[in-house]
């Protein structure tokens, strides 16, 4: 394969785009990879697209290689097999729904673990089907509540979704297992550092289940890991372990709290703005506002902002203020003192917290008639414990917050619990008969009676794992991908034009006919700066530089991730890169 920069549809950008936060989403965005065209719609850019392609190719041979067999579902389907399994409810406002012409409602599917069943119950009627089974690389649709950072949460992405169906439990471990190993084996390939986590199972349903989350600041999960052994947990599957009676320490015990269903900052300023609250006429919100400070910590920030929704003076709360703070928190603590208890705790903390979705803690330890109200940004994780934020500075504000799972390690009780964050790459789930129970799919047994086959399911985001290796693989210049899933093995750089472009173009023919993917740079109005700096920000593993020595016969290799770079005879590149 052989791409030209001077016809190829890429325009690098040197400023960083104004709304993209985390590193991922601004390099695949300034080197041309990904362009945003809808909310959470992202086109692939020819460069974008060979990497997400590469990537499903190694997902397809893990996953083909441990017996899996390909289909393909339609994305668009009708209600009823949704109802049937009580997931068109379930999933609430996370899927998209629409009616067709005769008004029969359908929705766009967020995974098919209904249609699995169904086409299995179709056409496997004996025990001696079974085990079997079947995956795809599909597109998924989700409305979700924040789309971010590029395509780490699109509300249409790419997934690998492979279903099991087993007769017993024996069968449903082994099939959990061989996908545990394929998972390993496609992250390792992918250059992912990542960890297995174990998790809940969320709108899926069912019992065991794991995460593989890719380590870094930005991600949305919160994952604890043992110093001492292998236990790792998403904090979402952590419970909020009881004070210890009689620990002069102790506090007093945290609330866990669902978010109320249909509350907006709209109407948290509303109510401030005109009602009187907490049956006291001569406070208004607005009054009391001055004196609580809501604190964000921003995904990747280790240092949490307090941001004072009401200053002194303040007749009205600024409704812009206060959503700008909210829309890219990872986490939000409520710190309230010298105001108004319920308003804090009874009104505007779960108020906002709603508008965050999230479930939140109560924690009473802040003093006497106050609270710290704690929540990570994501529907259905919650906060164990928080256990800073005591420290003031001198100017009174929250120097840090910070959510942690407690106590010692639920496994081995010697390690310690250590906290990072991740990006939810794989789920690996055993369902057991949720779904065969809700079709009813029976075969007939060895012994002539029927058996219900058990389910498991195994998710990868695809087009996720993009912007995770990118998160993992960069540097300041740019991107730096593994070979494995770089866009191209080579990229030619003409540092010159006559003879120089000539020789790369040549080169780059001949290291294509050997079987390499190539890119040459063979623009003619830019200079050599220009094309060196657009390689950095490309991060294609290896470049060859064609300029200056190439009078004697020299061209030069640079390596992308170590920067080393070598001088080579031109007759000895071919060789050498093969
Ligand atoms: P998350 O917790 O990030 O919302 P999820 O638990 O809802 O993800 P699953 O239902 O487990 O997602 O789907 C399987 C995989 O699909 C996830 O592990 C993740 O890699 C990917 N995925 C889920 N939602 C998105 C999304 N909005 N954009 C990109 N990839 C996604
Ligand atoms: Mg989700
Ligand atoms: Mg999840
Ligand atoms: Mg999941």
């Amino acid at each position: 394969m052989l791409l030209r920069m001077s016809t190829l549809l890429l325009r690098t950008l040197r400023e960083d785009p104004a709304d993209a936060e985390v590193p991922s989403h601004r390099l695949l965005l300034r080197a041309g990879y990904i362009r945003r065209a809808a909310p959470g719609g992202y086109t692939w850019l020819p460069l974008g697209k060979l990497v997400l392609d590469r990537i499903t190719e190694v997902i397809r041979s893990e996953i083909t290689a441990i017996g899996d067999q390909e289909v393909h579902f339609p994305a668009l389907l009708p209600a009823e097999p949704y109802r049937t399994s009580g997931r068109w409810t379930e999933y609430g406002d996370d899927i998209f729904t629409l009616a067709d012409r005769k008004g029969a409602q359908h929705l766009l599917a967020p995974t098919h673990e209904e249609l699995a069943a169904l086409l299995v119950k179709d056409l496997f009627t004996s025990y001696r089907d079974f085990p079997v089974t079947l995956f795809q690389v599909q597109t998924k649709f989700r409305d979700e509540a924040r789309p971010r950072a590029g395509v780490l949460r699109g509300r249409e992405f790419l997934m690998k979704d492979a279903y099991s169906f087993d007769l017993d439990e024996a069968g449903l471990q082994a099939a959990y297992d061989r996908h545990r190993g394929a998972y390993r084996r496609i992250f390792d390939r992918l250059g992912l550092d990542y960890t297995v986590v174990r998790a809940m199972s969320g709108a899926m349903g069912g019992s065991a289940s794991e995460e593989f989350l890719a380590a870094t600041p930005v991600g949305e999960d919160t994952f604890v890991g043992c110093t001492s052994c292998d236990y790792a947990a998403n904090t979402e599957a952590v419970t909020t372990p009881p004070p210890a009676a009689g620990d002069p320490d102790a506090h007093p015990p945290v609330e866990v709290h669902d978010t109320p269903d249909t509350p907006t900052i709209a109407s948290l300023v509303e109510l401030a703005n005109t009602r009187r609250l907490g049956g006291r006429d001569d406070w208004t919100a607005a009054d009391t506002l001055k004196n609580v400070v809501l604190t964000v910590r921003r995904p990747g920030a280790d240092v949490a902002e307090p941001l004072v929704i009401g200053v002194p003076g303040d007749r009205e709360v600024d409704l812009k203020r206060v959503e700008a703070a909210l829309a890219p928190a990872a986490v939000a603590v409520f710190e309230e003192w010298d105001a108004h208890p319920e308003l804090v705790r009874g009104y505007i903390g779960p108020q906002v917290m709603a508008k965050l979705g999230v479930r939140y803690l109560v924690d009473p330890r802040v003093g006497p008639g106050s609270a710290w109200l704690t929540g990570a940004n994501e529907p259905g994780r919650h906060a164990t414990h928080v256990v800073s934020g005591r420290d003031f500075t001198p100017d009174g504000t929250i120097e840090a917050a910070e959510v942690r799972a407690g106590d010692s390690c639920p496994s081995c009780s010697s390690g310690e619990l250590t906290i990072r964050r991740g990006i939810e790459v794989g789920h690996i789930f055993q369902l057991g008969r949720r779904y065969t129970d809700a079709f009813a799919v029976d075969v007939l047994g060895p012994e002539g009676k029927p058996v219900r086959p058990t389910m498991g399911c195994y998710g990868i985001g695809v087009s996720r794992a993009v912007a995770a290796v990118a998160e993992q693989h960069h540097d300041d210049r740019g991107l730096v991908w593994p070979a494995a899933i770089a866009p191209c093995d080579v990229h030619l750089v003409a540092a010159g034009k006559g003879p120089q472009l000539e020789a790369a173009v040549d080169l780059g023919g001949r290291l294509a006919a050997a079987g390499l993917r190539v890119l040459v740079d063979d623009r003619t109005g830019v200079s050599a700066g220009v094309k060196f700096t657009d390689a950095e920000l490309i991060g294609i593993p290896r470049a060859v530089v064609v300029g200056r020595r190439l009078a004697e016969g020299y061209v030069e290799l640079r390596d992308r991730a170590t920067g080393e770079r070598t001088e080579l005879p031109v007759p000895e590149l071919v060789d050498r890169l093969v």
